[in-house]
C-alpha cells in the first residue's frame, strides 16, 4: 500500500473522531505500547504514552480499552493510569471494566486436564523456569536466547504440546517470543466484535497491535475501524497502517488526543510537506 492511502485512512479516522461525540480506541500492550522486556513485570510503556492515553480518557470522548494476552491485573499497574481504562486480558477470557468489576469464562473439565498435561510434559523436560502460566493458558518464553536455542526449543515444545493439543482441541499460537498453549476460544477478534456490538455503528474505531495474536483483531475490524501494525518492523499484515514505535506511536497518540479535543489533526510533519 503506497504511503499517501496509508496516511489518508489514518486522516479519515482522525477527522471521523474529531465530529463524533464517542469514539473506541483499541490497544494491545506488550511490543504495542510498551516495548519488550525479558524480565515481564519491567515491561512499562514507552515515555509519553501513558500520559497521552490518560489524557484521552479524560476528555470523555474516546472509550479506551486494553486487549491483552496477558492477566487484566497485571496490565494495570505497568500502565500506571488512574482511574485504569477496560481491560481485556488472556485475549478475552478476561474483561475487567473500568468500576472494577471482573469477569472470567468459565473453562471446560478438559480443557484444564490438558494444560495439566502440558505443564507435566514441561516439568519432565525440565523446561518450567520458561514458562508463564495463566488461566487457560500456559506461554513459553524464549526471549533472550540465541537462535540456535530458540530454535531447538521451538522444535522440543511443538512436538511434545502438539499431541496434547489436537487430543484436547486447545490451540497451539505463536506470539512474538515464545509459544503458548490456550483454550481455542475467544480471540482477540472476538474481543473487537464484542465491543463494536456495544458502539454506535458510526462511532470511530481503531486498533493498534504488533504480534500475530493481533491480527484477527485487525480481520475482525475490517470495514468498521483501522487497523494499526505498531512494529519496528514490517511484516505481512491485515493491518491498513503500520507505525514504527515509538515516535509514529506517540505522534499517532498526539493526534487522536487533538482530535478529541476538536483541534485539527495534521501533525507538524504534514504541514512540512503541505509547505514543500
Ligand atoms: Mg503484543
Amino acid at each position: 500500500m503506497l504511503k499517501s492511502e496509508r496516511q489518508s485512512h489514518v486522516e479519515q479516522t482522525l477527522n471521523t473522531v474529531r465530529q463524533s461525540p464517542h469514539s473506541l480506541l483499541l490497544l494491545d500492550y506488550d511490543g504495542t505500547l510498551a516495548p519488550f522486556r525479558t524480565q515481564r513485570d519491567q515491561a512499562i510503556p514507552y515515555p509519553g504514552v501513558a500520559a497521552l492515553l490518560h489524557e484521552i480518557v479524560r476528555t470523555g470522548r474516546t472509550r479506551v480499552v486494553i486487549v491483552s494476552g496477558r492477566e487484566a491485573t497485571e496490565i494495570i499497574p505497568l500502565l500506571g493510569i488512574e482511574p485504569a481504562p477496560e481491560v481485556w486480558g488472556l485475549h478475552g477470557l478476561q474483561r475487567r471494566k473500568t468500576n472494577g468489576s471482573a469477569q472470567m469464562t468459565q473453562l471446560d473439565e478438559q480443557s484444564l486436564n490438558a494444560l495439566l498435561d502440558a505443564d507435566r510434559w514441561l516439568t519432565s523436560q525440565q523446561l518450567r523456569h520458561h514458562a508463564e502460566y495463566k488461566t487457560g493458558s500456559i506461554a513459553l518464553h524464549w526471549r533472550g536466547l540465541g537462535n540456535r536455542e530458540t530454535e531447538n526449543l521451538r522444535d522440543r515444545v511443538l512436538l511434545g504440546w502438539k499431541r496434547i493439543a489436537d487430543h484436547a482441541h486447545l490451540d497451539l499460537l505463536d506470539f512474538d517470543g515464545g509459544v503458548e498453549i490456550r483454550v481455542p476460544a475467544p480471540d482477540k477478534g472476538d474481543v473487537v466484535r464484542v465491543l463494536l456490538s456495544e458502539m454506535s455503528p458510526d462511532a470511530p474505531t481503531a486498533f493498534l497491535g504488533d504480534d500475530a495474536t493481533d491480527e484477527r483483531a485487525f480481520e475482525a475490524l475490517q470495514g468498521r475501524g483501522l487497523s494499526v501494525l505498531v512494529r519496528p518492523r514490517w511484516r505481512r499484515t491485515a493491518a491498513q497502517v503500520w507505525l514504527k514505535p515509538p515516535e509514529e506511536l506517540l505522534d499517532f497518540l498526539t493526534r487522536w488526543l487533538a482530535a478529541c479535543r476538536g483541534q485539527n489533526t495534521m501533525n507538524q510533519r504534514n504541514v512540512e510537506e503541505m509547505k514543500a
